[in-house]
């Protein structure tokens, strides 16, 4: 039997990026004598995405000395520093692969810093593949995105399978568009009515692999 594929956001699925960047936002005003006001600030520059050049705009913002490129590179560290998965996801990943998936994240982002948190909280030894939009110029929700990602697992979107994340544009969106089958991990929120509604809703990601645990028990059950 062919093994099935699914694909995992990285930020706010398998790791708490909010949880993670609100901390690291403290250690930088802090360690740069700026205020509680700045905090926020700060944290609505990297919110949503950060690059080098979100630190060329922090800097200037803020008057800081500190070149850019080492602001960056300070970033990276401390993120990769600070983040974590949750035992129980990463034990799921490999309860997964048991079952016979294959496991692959695909994530939006700066190379850098997407495979320092891939290394630093251990996923990338639970995977078969990770795949970073910043390595080929494909971000999610466009199809090369998840086509590389699932490349990157041995497996093709031909083939079918899921794609788990938190974003509804990107990864659901984009999942159905790439013709996988979507869970969408809603952290606590509302699915604001859109089209394509994911095909399953969970909290959070361990749900998700739960999920995906019984699908293939009842694959099991239907083959034999
Ligand atoms: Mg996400």
């Amino acid at each position: 039997m062919r093994r099935p594929l699914v694909l995992f956001d990285l930020d706010n699925t398998l790791v708490n990026r909010r949880g993670t960047l609100a901390g690291w936002s403290a250690q930088f005003t802090s360690r740069h004598g700026l205020g509680d006001q700045e905090q926020a600030g700060l944290l609505g520059m990297v919110a949503e995405r950060t690059y080098p050049s979100t630190f060329d705009a922090i800097r200037t913002r803020y008057g800081l000395l500190m070149p850019a490129e080492e602001l960056w590179r300070s970033y990276c560290a401390d993120i990769a520093a600070m983040v974590s998965c949750p035992g129980a996801v990463l034990d799921g990943l490999d309860e997964l692969r048991a079952a016979g998936w294959r496991v692959g994240v695909a994530t939006n982002g700066a190379v850098d810093i997407q495979w320092d948190k891939l290394r630093a909280t251990g996923i990338v030894d639970h995977v078969d593949g990770a795949f970073v939009s910043e390595e080929a110029d494909a971000r999610k929700p466009e199809v090369r995105h998840f086509a590389l990602a699932a490349a990157r697992c041995g497996a093709a979107l031909g083939d079918g399978g899921w794609m788990v994340g938190d974003n509804p544009v990107n990864d659901i969106g984009g999942g159905h568009l790439a013709g996988l089958r979507t869970v969408w991990v809603d952290n606590g929120r509302s699915w604001v009515q859109q089209a394509p509604d994911p095909d399953h809703t969970v909290p959070h990601a361990r749900a998700a692999i739960d999920l995906l645990l019984r699908c293939t028990a009842v694959r099991a059950r239907t083959a034999s």
